[in-house]
């Protein structure tokens, strides 16, 4: 087990400011020690102060010539972090966008310090590891190769390491209501799919993301009649909640493709053997009763139920004030995660029928985002992306992906540009699980693979024409 110590980080200081010189063997070894300095600056969200993130990059992007830009949010430890390499100017920029805040974590239940930067047994540990700080290393240390192979280029690149993606406000929306001179560019690169690997360590699939599930609040209000607690009534405004939750239990939403779903669903069938490979294949194209069955069985994996269908999560329960009143209304909040495409009026009228109780109103909460649309696997990053992935992991199937959440892409696919998601490092679905969840890891070899892959496409892709 080694811990990345005040000495080891000075070393890895110098490793990386020391540009061209220091290339080769730690061009990509040094992803994963830039991840271990990454995670030691602790930006939980909340407060997901960020500040130390550009004070970590802020020296290693200037020393390579990159103009580096720090915008301040009205709250002063957090800030979002731009370095700019500039091409030739003949071509729009080509953006990387990493968010630099975490979630929190439950430090208890870890092996180790979260926030230590710990590599052990071939691994970096610690919050973000995967979720997105491995994604910042990577997109950076892919950016500076650029620069150390002084690369010629016909666009600009953009770096942008974000506040605020894990559910807070100052986050890209706000940034490119300020900002969107800074942000602007062709298409960009950003968090999504997956680089899936076997139990031998091959990549099954790799997954580039062009579309976002969209999220959408839905409040449920029970109306009873507040009374004494002695004498109770049958309108009471908890039971009525009670019996939509028994129904949202027992209720399960239609299945739902996208073009680009129904391709990552048969890749799946393409690069999964027996049982479930079969399984994959009636999904899609058996009968009702077949897809139903495959439906059932495929949906024991959380990730996949999500993939096909609107989810529905209760997530809040509110009444009742005292223990001798009978409240007189009494609330519920459901998470819903749509497909792209899918009508919220009609999922609404859906739970208004399900629920069929004159007690209870169902509305939607908050505003609905803007839908995003799809950005298509026909772009130029896509297609880079995808040759690169094949030629990183020859194995493997490219396909594009729905991702399952939310993620800030949408200040620019709203634009009209392009953005393609990828956490770039092979792992494990063990390792998938550990996200947002407890020792977090992503290991040293596969943030090499990633960085190699990442380096190339954006070679690819904003590289002059003429060194290409
Ligand atoms: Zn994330």
């Amino acid at each position: 087990m080694l811990r990345v110590t005040r000495r080891l980080s000075r070393l890895v200081a110098a490793v990386l400011l020391a540009g061209p010189a220091a290339l080769a063997a730690q061009d990509t070894d040094s992803t994963a020690l830039l991840l271990a300095q990454l995670i030691r600056a602790n930006s939980s969200n909340p407060p997901g102060h960020t500040q130390q993130i550009a004070d970590i990059l802020g020296p290693l992007f200037r020393a390579r010539g990159f103009q580096v830009d720090i915008v301040p949010t009205p709250d002063s430890a957090k800030v979002h972090f731009f370095a700019r390499l500039k091409g030739n100017g003949s071509k729009k920029p080509l953006l990387l966008a990493a968010h630099a805040d975490v979630v929190g974590v439950e430090r208890e239940k870890w092996t180790v310090d979260p926030f230590g930067g710990v590599i052990k047994d071939g691994a970096v540990y610690g919050r973000g590891a995967i979720d997105f700080k491995g994604g910042i290393a990577v997109f950076a240390r892919a950016a500076m190769l650029l620069a150390d192979r002084k690369v010629p280029l016909d666009r600009d690149v953009i770096f942008l390491a974000e506040a605020d993606e894990e559910g807070a406000p100052m986050n890209t929306t706000w940034l490119s209501r300020q900002h969107w001179d800074k942000m602007d560019a062709e298409f960009a690169l950003n968090e999504g799919g997956w680089i899936i690997k076997r139990d031998d360590g091959r990549v099954q699939y790799v997954s580039i993301s062009t579309s976002d599930k969209r999220v959408m609040s839905v409040t449920i209000t029970a109306k009873g009649t507040s009374t004494h607690a002695s004498m109770p009534l049958p309108d009471n405004a908890l039971v009525a909640i009670g019996r939509a939750l028994a129904k949202l239990g027992a209720y399960e939403t239609p299945l739902e493709f996208t073009p680009d779903s129904r391709k990552y669903f048969t890749t799946l069938a393409k690069t999964s053997t027996g049982e479930t490979a079969r399984l994959y294949t009636q999904l899609l194209n058996g009968t009702p009763e077949q897809r139903r069955t495959a439906d059932a069985s495929l949906s024991r994996d959380p990730l996949i139920h999500s993939l096909m269908r609107n989810t529905i999560a209760p997530v809040i329960v509110a009444g009742g004030f005292r223990s001798n009143v009978i409240p007189g209304s009494a609330e519920l909040t459901l998470n819903v995660r749509l497909i792209p495409g899918s009508d919220p009026a009609a999922l609404i009228r859906t739970l208004e029928t399900l629920f069929n109780d004159p007690l209870l109103t169902v509305k939607m909460a908050g505003a609905l985002a803007a839908p995003s649309p799809a950005s298509p696997d026909t772009s130029l990053l896509y297609r880079a992306l995808a040759a690169e992935s094949k030629a990183q992991w020859p194995e493997a199937e490219v396909t594009p992906y729905l991702f399952q959440a939310g993620t800030d892409a949408a200040a620019w696919r709203n634009r009209g540009i392009p953005v393609f998601g990828i956490y770039p490092y092979p792992i494990s679905t063990d390792e998938l699980r550990r996200m947002h969840g407890n020792d977090e890891r992503v290991s040293v070899e596969s943030l090499r693979q990633g960085t190699e892959m990442v380096f190339r496409t954006l070679k690819r892709v904003a590289g002059a024409s003429s060194s290409r």
